[in-house]
């Protein structure tokens, strides 16, 4: 394989991006591959651009899915937390109740809370996934710091808090693709 130089008909190798003989620039050979677009190439045609819709739309259900998996999450542990404070003995009758009963009440009411919060996150998410996602993260995050401080430094426990925190920055990945995406449909 070579190329001719259309400027001085001098033979060149088929990889070459100068004519060796004049310096000028080669025409650059047509691959017989499939183009390899990256991810600042946007689609111009039709066609292209209901991909790219369909592809928005795919980065809004994975903030949206991930964000609220939390939500039912949260649901599920805070409805637990209750009912076994609620169930715990000489929790609402008595006053010298056990502290522990109490504890789990007030715990389950707050992750009941915060399920409530991602709930809202999740649904803005449909909308704008990546202010959504960028503020469950930050909430969690605080949260979690919060907690370590609270409870003297002790870092054990947090396997969850990890996962959740590495699932809402996919959360927030997805957001970021999906506002690239919307950017240059709006173009
Ligand atoms: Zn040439």
């Amino acid at each position: 394989m070579s190329i001719v130089c259309p400027h001085c008909s001098a033979t060149n190798e088929s990889t070459a991006q100068f004519c060796t003989s004049c310096g000028k620039a080669l025409p650059t050979q047509t691959t017989t591959g499939p183009r390899v677009v990256s991810d600042k190439e946007f689609a111009s045609s039709k066609t292209g651009q209901t991909l790219q819709l369909a592809e928005m739309k795919k980065q809004v259900k994975t903030a949206f899915s991930i964000l609220l998996t939390i939500a039912i999450l949260q649901a599920i542990g805070g409805g637990l937390l209750l009912i076994l404070g609620l169930l715990a003995p000489g929790s609402a009758q008595q006053a010298g109740a056990p502290t522990g009963a109490f504890e789990l009440v007030f715990v389950g009411v707050f992750v009941l809370i915060l399920c409530a919060i991602f709930t809202t996150l999740a649904f803005w998410a449909r909308k704008s996934p990546l202010p959504a996602a960028i503020t469950g993260l930050a909430l969690y995050a605080t949260l979690v710091i919060a907690g370590i401080v609270v409870s003297g430094g002790q870092v054990r426990g947090l396997v969850i808090p990890i996962i959740i925190c590495i699932a809402l920055s996919r959360a927030i990945a997805a957001g970021v693709k999906h506002r690239a995406l919307k950017q240059h449909m709006a173009v």
